[in-house]
């Protein structure tokens, strides 16, 4: 996951500088990161509000 960065507001995983999920910057400084595949049936997603497959940090700085 080297050279990812993490949306602000949504936490997902992306290399590009802004998140295409909300269009808002990406941060380099984020920490643990889990893969949802299925975001209604995963407790993790429902609690960080996650609706869409992808890879998530579990913490943004
Ligand atoms: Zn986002």
């Amino acid at each position: 996951m080297k050279n990812y960065k993490a949306c602000k507001n949504c936490h997902l995983l992306t290399k590009e500088d802004a998140c295409p999920n909300c269009s808002l910057p990406t941060a380099k400084r984020w920490t643990g990161y889990i893969i949802i595949r299925d975001p209604a049936r995963s407790q993790i997603a429902k609690k960080m509000n996650i609706t869409k497959a992808g890879t998530y940090a579990l913490k943004v700085m």
